[in-house]
């Protein structure tokens, strides 16, 4: 639309039968070059790992270039002597401009119609647009690989495994905000793709937690935390993770469906704002997320928790139905924490009472650990801390009745979840993050492990896809 045709189709050097030219030539290239690399020396002795690495760098070297040309002798973006600007002004053709992008073939040098508007004074190339490469420099393939390197690990080792896998050279700071934006694009979908995905399973799980993120030091100015001057170093990142447990093991527990894990994250609220007094931002997404999960149309649905007041406030008010469990696997870890107030950290009386109390939690005997603790009350805070624990989350510790029902109480998912998803990517030595830099990065992570990355690249690409 508002293209005018330049004829470059009936001109391409590469028409109909050009691309059958384009490929004998190619192939007949790179031929050449391996016979050229390898020269007359014996198989034997050849140091194959240099052979394979320069034989791949040549065979992109020569796409790259085959590519280029194909690009660049079309000129069909010429749109005319003038383009409307976004800015509602006319900009001005100023020629073709060349710029060159990192692609997954390497350096490309592409020659694109550049428009200017004197009205905003910044110009733009419809090309870049069409072809999805205003990100960076980048081509959407390296985009692509470079974050799913940075939802894995660092930006700086993401820079390196680009480089040493694929032979592409993205520096550390672009893959941090190629990441960056890539993940802010993902937040928003997530927002707004929030369609049932998958059966109906007989029972889901929907699990809440929370972890802290480092900060960087303007991030927290003025917020009190957990520091002993009453300062913050941290912003409660929040997960909500589904999954399902149809398996059985060989004593006929139900176990994790491998692969039925999804997760959803952010550095947000679970308090209700003014602006919005029904639900928190977290309460909304832990919504999307029963939405895409199908939770409340499961015939049985749990929420497990650890026992902060915003998970089970958030559970009730979402899922008045459903079932509330306290994640067994953190009650036993406040009992050691108790045990070891009591007795010493060191002392060998600690473990076996914590055992103890452990094997009549299994039992569902809470008043006997409420007996056991009550002597110690005076001892330590954290006994009445314990104590208080046990009594007001006493409905969701009946955990011989959830066993008959053949319900979980204890998958390892919540704790794993808040390692998997912000630990092992954010918690790192070192690392101090913003908000929205933290954010991104966590929704990137969320969308790969929760196998929705290839679902919002195709999205992505559709979306983006040009007006034909
Ligand atoms: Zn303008």
């Amino acid at each position: 639309m508002g293209r005018c045709p330049t004829g470059a189709d009936t001109n391409s050097p590469f028409g109909a039968s050009g691309k059958k030219g384009l490929q004998t030539q190619i192939q007949t290239d790179i031929r050449q070059e391996i016979e050229a690399l390898l020269g007359r020396q014996s198989i034997q002795g050849l140091d194959f790992e240099a052979v394979e690495m320069a034989a791949r760098r040549q065979a992109l070297r020569l796409a790259a270039r085959a590519l280029e040309q194909r690009l660049n002798a079309d000129t069909s973006d010429h749109g005319g002597p003038q383009l409307p600007c976004a800015c509602g002004a006319s900009a001005q053709y100023h020629g073709r401009h060349g710029k060159t992008f990192e692609s997954v073939l390497g350096p490309l040098l592409l020659d694109r119609a550049y428009y200017y508007c004197a009205q905003c004074q910044s110009g733009f190339c419809p090309r870049d647009r069409h072809l999805h490469l205003e990100m960076f420099s980048l081509t959407p393939g390296v985009l692509r690989m470079t974050a799913s390197a940075a939802a894995l690990v660092s930006f700086g080792e993401s820079s390196d495994l680009l480089r040493e896998l694929a032979g592409v050279e993205v520096s550390a700071s672009q893959v941090e905000r190629a990441a960056e934006a890539l993940g802010a694009e993902i937040a928003v979908d997530e927002h707004n793709c929030v369609e049932p995905a998958g059966d109906v399973a007989p029972t889901i799980y929907l699990g809440m937690d929370g972890t802290g993120v480092p900060m960087r030091n303007s991030e927290v100015a003025g917020r009190a935390g957990k520091q002993p001057d009453g300062s913050a170093k941290t912003r409660e990142a929040k997960v909500v993770t589904a999954w399902t447990a149809e398996s059985r093991d060989d004593q006929g527990k139900p176990m994790r469906d491998p692969g039925s894990i999804t997760y959803s994250a952010a550095i947000e609220s679970a308090a209700a704002r003014d602006a919005n007094p029904d639900r928190s931002d977290f309460a909304e997404r832990v919504l999307r997320e029963a939405i895409r999960r199908s939770f409340t149309k499961a015939p049985r649905c749990v929420v497990l928790g650890d026992g902060s007041a915003w998970i089970w406030n958030t559970a009730r008010e979402l899922f008045p139905q459903a079932i509330q469990i306290l994640d067994r696997y953190h009650v036993k870890e406040t009992l050691h924490r108790t045990a070891q107030a009591i007795f010493g950290a060191t002392s060998p009386e600690a473990k076996p009472w914590a055992m103890a109390r452990c094997t009549e939690l299994d039992d569902g005997k809470l008043s006997a650990i409420i007996h056991a603790l009550r002597p110690h009350l005076t001892a330590s805070h954290e006994v009445t801390k314990c104590a208080t624990y046990i009594f007001r989350n006493r409905s969701r510790m009946r955990y011989p009745k959830f066993h008959s029902q053949g319900l979980c109480t204890s998958t390892g998912v919540l704790e794993a979840g808040c390692k998997i998803v912000i630990g092992t990517r954010l918690k790192r030595t070192g690392m101090h993050w913003t908000i929205s830099g933290a954010n991104a990065i966590i929704a990137l992570r969320c969308s790969k492990l929760s196998g929705r990355f290839e679902d919002f690249w195709e999205r992505r690409a559709t979306q983006l896809a040009p007006a034909a």
